[in-house]
Formats: structure tokens, C-alpha cells, sequence
């Protein structure tokens, strides 16, 4: 594994678990659960339980670093590092397959609010279906 690149968290104590978490996202090529997080993470080096892995998640959020997405009606948590640009994602209902969208599709979207002064900060877009290896009728 190459070294870490990401700034770290100002006001986040560096500890091997927080950076072993920090690297293995670094490297993802897609969003990943908590439970791909600990998989993925070499245990040999310490003893890291998936209880630790969601605290260091939610310490991260809290921080920025890293982005938490919730998908399938928020029965699953996603997260990647935080790039400052907003991604959407598909999930696949059978194998649960992250695909990434390429677009937005809320991009030219104007919503109609009764307090036009609202100020819109983001949104949340969810897709879901089969991916190319389940669906039933492609
Ligand atoms: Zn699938
Ligand atoms: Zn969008």
C-alpha cells in the first residue's frame, strides 16, 4: 500500500486503526460499507473490531474527511473520502452493487419551494435495480 496522501484531520489524534481506515478508502475504487472497510484492512498489523471501524466512520464524518451515504431506504451505509464534488450512486437490489452515475440528474432541476428565499445546499438522489449480472430481463 502506498502512503497516505490525504491531509489528516486537524484535531484527530493519528492512531494505526484511524490511519489504517484513512488508506484503505484512499485506495477504493468505489464507495465502501464498513463491513468492505474492515475486510480489507490487514489484520496483521493490530486487532481492529467492525465496532472500531464505525466509530472511526462517524469521527471522520464528523470531521469532513470522509462522506457517508446511506442507500436501500438507509439499511446500508456507504463511504468514501471526500472529494467536494457530489456523486450519485445505483444499487444493485439483488447483490447490492454500488454503480457510480456519471451525471446528476437533479442538475438542471429548480425546485419550486414556498419560501423562495430557501437557500439549497444539496440533495440526495437514490437509484435502485438490477445490475448487468442480475438482472432478470435484461
Ligand atoms: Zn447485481
Ligand atoms: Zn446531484
Amino acid at each position: 500500500m502506498k502512503e497516505i496522501q490525504t491531509v489528516w484531520p486537524v484535531g484527530v489524534k493519528k492512531t494505526k486503526p484511524r490511519a489504517c481506515v484513512l488508506s484503505v478508502l484512499e485506495h477504493a475504487e468505489s464507495p465502501l460499507s464498513a463491513m468492505d472497510i474492515y475486510s480489507r484492512i490487514e489484520k496483521d498489523t493490530s486487532t481492529v473490531w467492525l465496532s472500531t471501524i464505525y466509530r472511526i466512520l462517524e469521527l471522520f464524518v464528523e470531521k469532513g474527511v470522509v462522506v457517508k451515504t446511506t442507500v436501500m431506504n438507509n439499511e446500508m451505509a456507504i463511504y468514501e473520502l471526500n472529494h467536494y464534488q457530489h456523486k450519485h450512486y445505483a444499487v444493485c437490489v439483488s447483490c447490492r452493487k454500488i454503480v457510480a452515475m456519471n451525471n446528476c440528474p437533479m442538475e438542471k432541476f429548480v425546485p419550486k419551494l414556498a419560501d423562495n428565499g430557501f437557500h439549497v445546499l444539496g440533495h440526495k438522489v437514490e437509484m435502485y435495480g438490477y445490475c448487468k449480472e442480475c438482472d432478470p430481463n435484461p
